[in-house]
């Protein structure tokens, strides 16, 4: 957490357009569509060389925030926080244990007309009432509702055939099918406009399925992890038999997760496979609720180093009917949430924070399930002795001391994290020549930090700027390009969002200074060449 970056000009994100976005990605090599010779494959995507850079200065960050750099806790001391990388497939129980089998799922509608596929409990219904034909028609759609009543003005006067109608809206899942069940609606499909072409939602299993081994029955049936979470659970007795770690502590892991969303949208924030940051921070049961409280904040303090600009970024309490599995009443999951350009003025979910209470550890002990074979439960020593001392009676003792302790979530997308970057960084330039856009990335988030160049590609200028590019690649991502005119050279690096180059010229063979170039106000200066190493560190902050 020690990088705190300058934001980016926090340029209204509704103004930016994805389609935009999504063209400079595929252009300058940050995500390409997968499969995208075969036509590509719903809901799957590709990192281009400059998209994993990304990608992964985003990773090592958290991993040094989290891992290698753990937060000072409320005591004064770091936090003890370990890493884990576990298999991606586990055995089949852990899923059922975990609740993933019986009920990962999603509500889905399909359009029997045009094929359509909707997340049910995504759509916002507007119910019209005809009171002199006793007609009621259901208009669904995603987003506000007078947007959908926009966007279906002729559908709506189709419909009305001249009399007059009352409308309400009504919004959520269970509206939605009370209103199905009554019969007294039919559903207009939000696609292609078709009568009562939707179906009655229905329940739709998250988790791919595979097979372990050359036989392909139920036995050998397996899942791909829909979220690495459950890894850590798995294996939250090792860690604790193995490392010096007491309670509290957190186990953190990035890695790969998959779940067949209904509608994969929005580029990369809702793909069907998709990189998590998340770490499990176990702690006393009485302590819980400061301790999300604590990493709500640090999280926030972490989305702000990337350059998020805090006018983008909220905090969202779960609502009752949104609480997941795993939540007992009480303890619920708030959302960081970021103004992404396709919801802005609204938001949408970058990272939850839940309080798992004890409900996974409780699900994988011995005592509650017997395909375990693991008591999951903590022996708190510490605690024992400060019983003792306050003179509290030995059963008592024994009881509280040993517990299952509740777990505080920090579930971050390392792939939705990647796209706010950009979402964040991406900046029109119509009155900048040569480049149409920069991205401002933080410069410690840039995936080239420096590029260095020779003004032309003759007089000795090209070996003093390869000498400079050698010297400082053990240190840096730079790029060394001796080609086009330095204008266009320029404008690839704004493009890609490299914070500084440095070109070497003909005062250079007299003086031994270099222009640096700085990509957001594309100011020009000159420093002596044995310094530019120093100026890096310390805009980098490395
Ligand atoms: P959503 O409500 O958007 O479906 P979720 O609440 O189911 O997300 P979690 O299970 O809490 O998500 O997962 C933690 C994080 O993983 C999310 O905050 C998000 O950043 C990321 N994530 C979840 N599903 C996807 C997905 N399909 N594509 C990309 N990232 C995802």
């Amino acid at each position: 957490m020690s990088e705190t970056a300058t934001a980016p000009d926090a340029t209204y994100n509704a103004q930016k357009s994805m389609d935009e976005i999504v063209a400079l990605c595929k252009r300058r090599g940050f995500v390409y569509p997968a499969s995208e010779i075969y036509g590509g494959i719903n809901g799957f995507w590709d990192y281009g060389p400059l998209g994993v850079q990304l990608k992964n200065n985003i990773r090592d960050s958290w991993w040094r925030a989290m891992v290698e750099c753990p937060p000072i806790g409320p005591d004064g001391d770091p936090l003890q926080i370990v890493g884990l990388d576990s298999a991606i497939v586990q055995n089949p129980k852990a899923w059922v244990a975990s609740g993933h089998v019986g009920g990962f799922n999603d509500p889905m509608a399909d359009c029997k007309a045009c094929k359509s596929r909707f997340r049910a409990d995504h759509l916002l219904a507007l119910e019209l009432i005809f009171p002199e034909s006793d007609q009621h028609f259901l208009i669904c759609g995603i987003g506000e509702p007078e947007e959908i009543i926009e966007k279906n003005k002729k559908r709506i006067d189709k419909l009305s055939k001249g009399q007059a109608g009352q409308g309400f809206t009504l919004s959520g899942f269970n509206e939605y099918t009370k209103l199905n069940e009554s019969g007294r609606s039919e559903f207009v499909c939000p696609e292609c406009g078709e009568k009562g072409s939707l179906t009655e939602p229905r329940e739709f299993n998250l988790m791919f399925e595979t097979f372990v081994g050359a036989i392909r029955d139920d036995d050998a049936k397996a899942y791909l992890r829909p979220e690495t979470a459950q890894g850590i659970f798995l294996n939250y007795k090792n860690v604790l038999d193995t490392m010096r770690v007491r309670v509290p502590f957190g186990v953190a892991q990035v890695g790969k997760a998959f779940r067949n969303e209904v509608t994969p949208r929005n580029f990369v924030f809702r793909s069907r496979e998709f990189e998590q940051m998340e770490m499990e921070f176990f702690c006393h049961p009485d302590d819980a609720g400061q301790w999300k409280e604590y990493w709500k904040e640090k999280r926030m303090e972490w989305y702000r180093s990337l350059g998020l600009s805090a006018d983008n970024l909220i905090f969202r309490e779960h609502d009752k009917d949104e609480l997941s599995h795993y939540a007992k009443d009480g303890y619920g999951t708030v959302d960081i949430e970021y103004k992404w350009p396709f919801t802005a003025p609204g938001y949408g979910e970058l990272e939850g924070i839940a309080h798992r209470c004890d409900f996974d550890l409780n699900a994988h002990s011995k005592a509650n399930n017997p395909d375990s074979n693991a008591d999951l439960s903590y022996f708190d020593q510490e605690l024992q002795v400060r019983l003792q001392n306050e003179g509290v009676e030995k059963d008592e003792i024994k009881r509280r001391s040993r517990y299952i302790p509740h777990v505080i979530e920090p579930a971050a997308g390392l792939t939705r994290a990647t796209l706010a970057v950009i979402c964040e960084a991406f900046t029109p330039t119509p009155e900048r020549k040569g480049s149409k856009y920069i991205l401002k990335f933080a410069p410690h988030l840039a995936p080239i930090k420096a590029g260095i160049y020779p003004l032309v590609n003759k007089d000795g200028l090209p070996e003093v700027a390869k000498k400079l590019y050698l010297d400082l690649r053990n240190k840096f991502t730079c790029e060394y390009d001796a080609k086009q005119a330095i204008g266009k050279r320029y404008a690839r690096m704004d493009e890609i969002g490299t914070p500084y180059c440095f070109t070497v010229d003909s005062d250079t063979l007299s003086d031994n200074t270099v222009t640096v170039r700085e990509r957001d106000t594309g100011e020009q200066s000159r420093i002596a060449i044995d310094e530019v190493e120093r100026f890096l560190s310390e805009k980098i902050g490395r």
